[in-house]
């Protein structure tokens, strides 16, 4: 997301919702429905924070407000394995609205769980197999940690030792942001070495760290016993798939895919592709290994049937920052105007 974004689009959404130059695009660009995509539900608390990295962190009350925004709009709450049904065979004006998690944190089970149970709402969770196998790395928390408590550093980022004042809390964002494309672009790769020689960190405090954050078998097991729970594949480690040779962007879709399968006893049929990224050979991957839809974070709207690539499903984005308006904007075609124009119906 562009780092304007969110102050643009804080001040800009109630003039324009106010003004309903949504009502423009609407006609056009709200289709049938919508899927929702969420990773985090948590409390707020006042600990100091690096700047836009708890953006997807909602409060529990924004997730029952957003519950109410589609309510009070009669929208149907769909399982995601309903939506082909309803693109196809609903004539009414009726929309549908899905939601969805990506990753497969604590928080989804803690705080997400016992609200969908109280509104009777169905949602959807993709899991990054690693995460419940131990074997993630939540690096981008380890760093904010790392970040805000250091004032100054001596950190060989391949230069050689260099040194590094902290202390301020523009100097900590700075030194996040460089470090975090760092691990960015690693995909993955080489992150335990990145880990311990950045923060000297070993086994211990990786493990410490998802525990601490992440969903375990256990828990993936009871929400998927809960008929409003669809638990779906969101890979094995959380790589960028284009990004990777034929032969493990295929291990990433078929093996999470069966590893979720064995471990809760049901089938998995959904995907989510790992920071939205995918490319049309994803697409045959996907309907080779049998999977009935594959999720994106396009931020658009579903239409028709025909129109919307069902290995490429889009999302609206709910963020920290995501008020009514600027759901009403997304929900009615008008974000998604802005940024993808008239090609928001061809993937
Ligand atoms: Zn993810």
């Amino acid at each position: 997301m562009n780092k304007y974004y969110k102050k643009y689009i804080s001040v800009f959404a109630p003039i324009v919702a106010n003004l309903h130059l949504d009502l423009l695009t609407k006609p056009f660009f709200s289709g049938k429905g919508n899927i929702l995509i969420f990773h985090r539900v948590v409390p707020k608390d006042n600990r100091t924070r690096i700047h836009n990295h708890d953006l997807m962190e909602i409060s529990p009350e924004l997730l029952e407000k957003t519950i109410h925004f589609f309510k009070k709009r009669n929208y149907k709450f769909l399982h995601i394995d309903e939506i082909q049904d309803f693109l196809i065979k609903s004539k009414s004006k009726e929309k549908f609205v899905v939601f969805t998690f990506d990753d497969g944190y604590l928080d989804n089970y803690t705080y997400a769980f016992p609200m969908f149970k109280s509104y009777e709402v169905p949602f959807t969770i993709f899991i990054t197999t690693n995460m419940p196998e131990g074997k993630a790395i939540l690096w981008s928390y380890m760093l904010e940690d790392f970040v805000l408590n250091n004032d100054e550093l001596n950190i060989d980022l391949g230069n050689g030792i260099e040194y590094f004042d902290i202390g301020k809390q523009s100097s900590k964002e700075l030194f996040f942001y460089k470090i975090r494309s760092l691990f960015v672009s690693s995909n993955q790769f080489g992150l335990k070495e990145l880990i311990s020689k950045l923060f000297n960190y070993g086994e211990y405090q990786i493990k410490k760290y998802l525990a601490e954050h992440s969903l375990d078998w256990k828990k993936i097991i009871e929400l998927n016993n809960n008929p409003l729970v669809t638990i779906g594949s969101h890979t094995i480690n959380h790589r960028r798939i284009s990004k990777l040779n034929d032969e493990m962007a295929k291990y990433e879709i078929f093996e999470s895919k069966l590893i979720l399968e064995s471990k809760i006893g049901s089938k998995v049929e959904h995907f989510s592709y790992p920071f939205g990224d995918y490319s049309n050979r994803d697409f045959e991957l996907l309907k080779e290994a049998c999977y009935k839809s594959g999720t994106t974070t396009k931020m658009t709207n579903l239409f028709l049937n025909g129109t919307t690539n069902i290995y490429a499903y889009p999302r609206l984005p709910v963020y920290r920052f995501t008020s009514n308006e600027v759901m009403k904007l997304q929900i009615n075609g008008f974000l998604p105007f802005l940024k993808y124009g008239f090609k928001q119906k061809i993937v």
